[in-house]
């Protein structure tokens, strides 16, 4: 039997977590929050070295505490984002507890609330908040045999050029972590291939302002449901070397050659589909869209911001879009890595409870699962577009306090003494 009880249980502390601490301490709610490593772990070794902030640390950050260390108008560090998680749960109190896995969650029988195992024994909770990321399992599709020949990682496992052999390098999957792992490996000296599928690459800066503050401004961060057929559209950013937008134009000008989606592997032969000028026109609309947004804002408004025609040329299509590569004989191209940047898949195999839908997904309105005492936090969409990211997800954890708050009041209801 376990000997400790609280009433919510928090398990993961990155941002999501140290969120769900604040919000949970502002309502005096007793808590704990269960790391398995360290706080904003993924952040520390889950990402490439070179990694830095997509959004300057003006918007990417809580509301509470600015980036001393950051130009607000600057891109924070993956190290210095890790440190400012570390610094903010320091200056909330928040009660993490490193290095404690929580292994299996489930319902008691007969009685409200919760049994939390751990590494290190359990707990008795009320509430249980699921903070464990939306980017949990690398997924790489099993297109390519393991002993085909190439080095194959994940893109959370890349770390520097370095790392990979001698060689050329095809990336597939061309959003935020496929574009910048392809323009560092270029860089580098490697020859390059980077498959590209539907993606939108809002511009790093527009009219003296950068997208995060246009996005704000016109009220896209707040849309509620993906627009149609975005579910599984990537966004394309980069903080890297002091911010720019993500051009394909400029990736294959300066020597990636670009490719469609990967589909297929036979005999060292890889296959691409033909999308690759419809996916790069769907990212080219999707970001001339966002201009002529923003300028209908300024008109609006009477702002005085620069007009920037310049950023509504984009130049005519490089020869790999026009006439794409289908096939590549990865031997013949001297292929000897391929980084598959194609995203994550949550594991909540830990969480036994009846929290989630017929297809395994958690089963949720704004964090609240169809499991009454059971949330969730951090994950795309939860409420809204921003709700993944750093600023978004402690939105969203304040919801959830408020939830478990009004909640403590109906079961507190009838157990206080009323004199
Ligand atoms: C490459 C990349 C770059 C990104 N850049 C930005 C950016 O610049 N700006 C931005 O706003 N967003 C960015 N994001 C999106 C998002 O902010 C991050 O993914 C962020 O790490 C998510 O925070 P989280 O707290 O929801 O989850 P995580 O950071 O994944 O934290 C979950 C924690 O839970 C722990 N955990 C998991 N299972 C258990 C268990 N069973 N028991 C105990 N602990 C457990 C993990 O160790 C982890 O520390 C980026 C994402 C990626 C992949």
């Amino acid at each position: 039997m376990p000997s400790e009880e609280t009433e919510v249980v928090v398990v993961g502390a990155g941002q999501a977590g140290v969120a769900m601490s604040e919000h949970l301490g502002a309502h005096g709610i007793p808590h704990v929050v269960l790391e398995r490593h360290r706080i904003a772990e993924r952040w520390r070794s889950e990402r490439w070295d070179s990694l830095v902030a997509n959004g300057p640390a003006w918007h990417d950050r809580f509301p509470g505490l600015e980036f001393t260390d950051v130009h607000p108008d600057a891109f924070a560090s993956k190290e210095q984002v890790a440190d400012y998680f570390v610094a903010y749960a320091e200056k909330i109190g928040a009660p993490v507890r490193c290095g404690v896995e929580v292994t299996k969650v489930r319902k008691h029988a007969g009685r409200p609330g919760f049994r939390v195992e751990t590494s290190d024994g359990a707990i008795d909770a009320r509430f249980v908040v699921a903070a464990t990321g939306p980017f949990q399992r690398p997924v790489i599709p099993p297109v390519v045999p393991a002993g085909a020949g190439p080095v194959q990682i994940h893109s959370s496992a890349y770390r520097n050029p370095g790392q990979l052999p001698e060689g050329a390098v095809l990336v597939v999957g061309a959003g935020s972590s496929g574009v910048q792992i392809a323009d560092e490996l270029r860089r580098s000296g490697r020859q390059v291939f980077l498959s590209v599928g539907p993606h939108d690459r809002p511009p790093r800066q527009y009219r003296g302002r950068d997208f995060c503050w246009w996005l704000g401004v016109l009220g896209l961060w707040d849309l509620d449901t993906p627009p149609q057929g975005a579910a599984h559209v990537t966004i394309a950013v980069s903080g890297a070397r002091g911010g720019h937008t993500v051009d394909f134009r400029a990736l294959a000008a300066g020597g990636i050659e670009l490719v469609g989606m990967t589909t297929a592997y036979e005999d060292g032969v890889l296959r691409f589909a033909s999308d690759l000028a419809e996916n790069i026109a769907l990212g080219d609309e999707k970001y001339l869209d966002l201009l002529r947004a923003a300028d209908a804002y300024v008109e609006r408004n009477g702002l005085d911001l620069p007009e920037e025609p310049e950023a509504h040329v984009l130049g005519p299509d490089p020869a790999c879009v026009t006439e794409p590569r289908r096939a590549l004989d990865l031997a013949g191209a001297g292929v000897t890595s391929i980084v598959w940047a194609t995203g994550f898949a949550a594991d909540y195999g830990w969480l036994d409870v009846a929290a989630f839908d017929a297809n395994g997904r958690p089963d949720q309105r704004r964090g609240v699962s169809a499991e009454p005492g059971v949330y969730f936090v951090g994950l795309p969409w939860l409420s809204r577009r921003g709700s993944s990211f750093i600023w978004g997800a402690w939105h969203d954890a304040k919801y959830i306090a408020d939830h478990i708050t009004t909640r403590r009041g109906y079961l507190a209801y009838g157990t206080e003494d009323r004199g």
